[in-house]
């Protein structure tokens, strides 16, 4: 017997499983019964990061609160592949399309870095959060991507972690075009993160010091200098593509 696909899919913080009773956040209950017009008896999908996809209906719902039986897994949960990006902070719109966009594109964290010419000094951490969750229910995700705290660059390269490269986008025309790089770098599973400076470009220092460091690669992305949102879609899609689950 088959399913229609749920019209809504949201994401869930507690545990799935076969019926269990799930209490969705308010907003989300909102959502559910106002803005999709959904009432007893009608279908959701569900994920949390863990326990892959599931199909469960409404089960009630006063005013407040909705309340939805878990009733089977549509699918399995499966690793996403292993990618961080950190990015300089943009202007509040540029880097709501960052976040939306690379996680469409599968990113797994994000890291916001301040650099020397970041212009942004402040980000609301947990607006990027709920901007990831939105995009994974969205484009079907079975994980929302880790939004870190943000970092300074030095402290992103102390404690970078031992086994994981980092492709840096060097627009200076330093690095090797990404392409390249990532044919080199291809260890099975891959496990890579990728640097893309602020509006402002990384300062001469900063260039100077990534190049020095063991796990750092810095690449091109064509003789064109792409926005920094531009830049982070075009290298993940080139990494999704060439060594990450596009294959
Ligand atoms: N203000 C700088 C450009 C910064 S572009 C200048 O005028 O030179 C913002 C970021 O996007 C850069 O720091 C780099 O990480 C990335 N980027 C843009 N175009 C690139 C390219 N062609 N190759 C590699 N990285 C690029």
């Amino acid at each position: 017997m088959g399913y229609a696909k749920p019209s809504a899919r949201i994401f869930i913080a507690g545990d799935l499983g076969p019926g269990l009773a799930v209490t969705p956040e308010r907003a989300q209950g909102h959502y559910l019964t106002h803005v999709m017009r959904l009432a007893e008896g009608d279908a959701v999908a569900l994920f949390n990061g863990r326990d892959g996809e599931w199909r469960a209906v409404i089960a009630g719902g006063g005013r407040h609160a909705v309340t939805l039986a878990c009733e089977t897994q549509t699918r399995p949960q499966r690793a996403e592949p292993d990618v961080w990006l950190a990015f300089a902070p943009l202007k509040k719109t540029p880097t709501d399309f960052l976040i939306e966009k690379t996680t469409e594109l599968g990113v797994s964290r994000l890291i916001p870095v301040f650099t020397r010419h970041t212009a942004t000094e402040r980000v609301k951490v947990e607006r990027l959060r709920a901007h990831a969750i939105e995009a994974a229910e969205q484009c079907e995700r079975l994980s929302v991507p880790e939004v870190a705290e943000p970092v300074t660059l030095e402290r992103l390269l102390a404690e970078w972690p031992a086994g994981r490269t980092l492709l840096v986008l060097d627009e200076t025309g330093g690095g090797a075009p990404i392409a390249a790089a990532l044919a080199e770098n291809a260890t099975t599973p891959p496990c890579h993160g990728i640097l893309i400076g602020p509006e402002g470009g990384f300062s001469f220092n900063e260039l100077d010091a990534l190049r020095k460091l063991a796990f750092v690669t810095p690449v091109g992305v064509g003789p064109r200098i792409l926005r920094a949102e531009t830049a982070a879609l075009a290298a993940l899609s080139c990494w999704q593509a060439l060594v990450g689950d596009w294959r």
